[in-house]
């Protein structure tokens, strides 16, 4: 199945149809910008990131020297087997994210930064929609066209 890409998973797609419903049109998995994001809208200079809370360990973010948490999200779990391994992963993963956060808002871009457990029931999706129109619109409207 050719056709089926990591970028391609569900969360990604329900937030990509809300924007098209909404008459926002953006680019996916820009290679052009550093981290590649995941879904890119020139009007609004504005990024989206779908983050996954496992890979990308919602609720811990990189201070600089380390992991630290900040938030609970419950499916940013850690393995119990091989804790090193996947230790150094997260960190990886959360100080890279970071690193490119740093270098979007260097290069002006607007960005929001939505959790797949954000996207979970109906009543959270509909809230994180609201969420992100809310700031699309006000972006929008500070774009010269
Ligand atoms: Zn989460």
């Amino acid at each position: 199945m050719a056709a089926i890409h990591s970028r391609d998973t569900l969360p990604e797609v329900v937030v990509r149809k809300m924007l098209w419903a909404h008459g926002y049109r953006f680019r996916v998995c820009d290679k052009r910008i550093v981290g590649h994001p995941d879904i890119v809208i020139p009007k609004c200079r504005a990024l989206i990131e779908i983050r996954g809370c496992f890979w990308h360990h919602h609720g811990w973010e990189w201070d600089g020297r380390k992991l630290v948490q900040t938030a609970m999200c419950s499916s940013a779990t850690s393995p119990k087997s091989n804790r090193a391994f996947w230790n150094a992963k997260f960190r990886r993963n959360v100080r890279r994210d970071a690193e490119h956060e740093k270098a979007w808002a260097e290069n002006g871009w607007n960005l929001l930064v939505i959790w797949e457990c954000a996207l979970k029931t109906e009543d959270e999706r509909e809230k994180t929609f609201s969420f992100i129109l809310r700031h699309l619109a006000k972006w929008s409207s500070c774009v010269a066209r």
